[in-house]
Formats: structure tokens, C-alpha cells, sequence
């Protein structure tokens, strides 16, 4: 099994993805950033999700020489004209909570009908090896905004994302059900399928 850093510090996320990797045959270990207490803080001022997913997968492997994956997600909007986009977790300002991005939002979307609510979830994952052309991989998610959150389960938006083809918010998912269809799950479900080719040509 080699070891491939997943460059982030979150142990929610390092759980979910070692579990989406695992369930797609990658012969892969993840290992966070906490493993490598010099690893800077990368700021994530890049144009697009796939600048930040690079960012911060070269400074992975900057760290600790190793392979490095990261991922960046945005929420597009339409009817906003693709807002909070690439600032999700900023959209209400520096340090904003889930809940104050969420009444944000639904401010923003005030009197817009069910059918004009339409969003996707985007999420890039990057993969930057030494001696290897970088490679990014992108998931989607499309469904639509709600009026008010439902829901309990999950994080971030989901209390006010329905996809399509359910009639439920993601928080009022399991997390088994959310990660079938998650952006994340397609977005890392790719790059699994890229290491077990990888893994099957050296030998
Ligand atoms: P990150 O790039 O994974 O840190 O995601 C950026 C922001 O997008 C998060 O702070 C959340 O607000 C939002 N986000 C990302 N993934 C999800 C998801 O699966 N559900 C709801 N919100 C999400």
C-alpha cells in the first residue's frame, strides 16, 4: 500500500475520503497534514477551485516529498450568477459560519421561484506527484436551493441543497447516502481509478 498525503488538516474529511478510496479498490493510505507539523498554512487565493486544489497538493508534497492529493469545492448558483462560487466557505465574510453562509444565501435568493433555483456543487481534485504532470479531477452535484433549512445531518449548505431526482435536503441524508452521489465521492472516485491503473503498470 503506498502513501498518499491528503493535504488537509480536517479528520472529518481525511475519514470520509480514506472510506470513498477504499470503497474504490485505491491501493492507497491517506495521511493528513497533522502528520507534518512544519506544513504551512496555504492560503487559498487562486482564481479557481483547481488553482486552490494545486496550491495545496504542492504543498503536500512540499512537506513531505511524498504524492499529495487535495481537493477545493465551490457552490455555483445560477440565479446569482454562479455566487458564492469559489468563496463558499467565505461568502458571508472571513471566518463565517454555516449558518450565517446559509441565511446569506437565502437572503440573496428571496422571491426567486423553486425553478430558478438551480446550483451545483463543483469539486476539483488535484494529485501532484514528484516527477509527474499534475492531474485534476472534477465532480458534480447538481440540484436546487430551498426556501428555509431542513435537515440535521452533514455540513455546510446541505441543510439547504436539494439534488436532483430527491426530495430531500443532504442534512436530512445519511452520510452512507450522501457519499454515493456526493461531488467529493465522483471527484475522488476519478482519481482512485487513475492510482489502481498507476499501482497495476509498475507492477
Ligand atoms: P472545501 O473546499 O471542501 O473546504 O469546501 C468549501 C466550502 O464549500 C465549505 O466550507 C462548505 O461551506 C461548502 N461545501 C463543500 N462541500 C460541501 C458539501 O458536501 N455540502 C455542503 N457544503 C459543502
Amino acid at each position: 500500500m503506498s502513501k498518499l498525503i491528503l493535504s488537509t488538516r480536517n479528520r472529518h474529511k481525511i475519514r470520509e475520503i480514506s472510506a470513498i478510496m477504499a470503497e474504490a479498490g485505491a491501493p492507497v493510505e491517506l495521511i493528513g497534514l497533522d502528520n507534518y507539523p512544519g506544513a504551512p498554512e496555504v492560503e487559498e487565493n487562486g482564481a479557481t477551485l483547481e488553482d486552490n486544489a494545486l496550491l495545496k497538493a504542492h504543498a503536500g508534497v512540499n512537506c513531505s516529498g511524498l504524492p499529495s492529493a487535495a481537493d477545493d469545492t465551490g457552490l455555483f448558483v445560477d440565479a446569482l450568477n454562479g455566487a458564492p462560487g469559489i468563496r463558499a466557505a467565505r461568502y458571508a465574510g472571513e471566518d463565517a459560519t454555516y449558518e450565517a453562509n446559509n441565511r446569506k444565501l437565502l437572503a440573496a435568493l428571496a422571491g426567486v421561484p423553486a425553478e430558478r433555483r438551480t446550483a451545483r456543487f463543483v469539486c476539483v481534485v488535484s494529485y501532484v506527484a514528484p516527477g509527474v504532470a499534475p492531474l485534476s479531477f472534477c465532480g458534480e452535484l447538481a440540484g436546487r436551493i430551498i426556501e428555509s433549512p431542513r435537515g440535521r445531518d452533514g455540513f455546510g449548505y446541505d441543510p439547504i441543497f436539494v439534488p436532483n431526482g430527491s426530495n430531500r435536503t443532504l442534512a436530512e441524508m445519511s452520510a452512507a447516502e450522501k457519499n454515493r452521489i456526493s461531488h467529493r465521492n465522483l471527484a475522488f472516485r476519478q482519481l482512485a481509478v487513475f492510482l489502481r491503473k498507476v499501482a497495476r503498470s509498475s507492477g
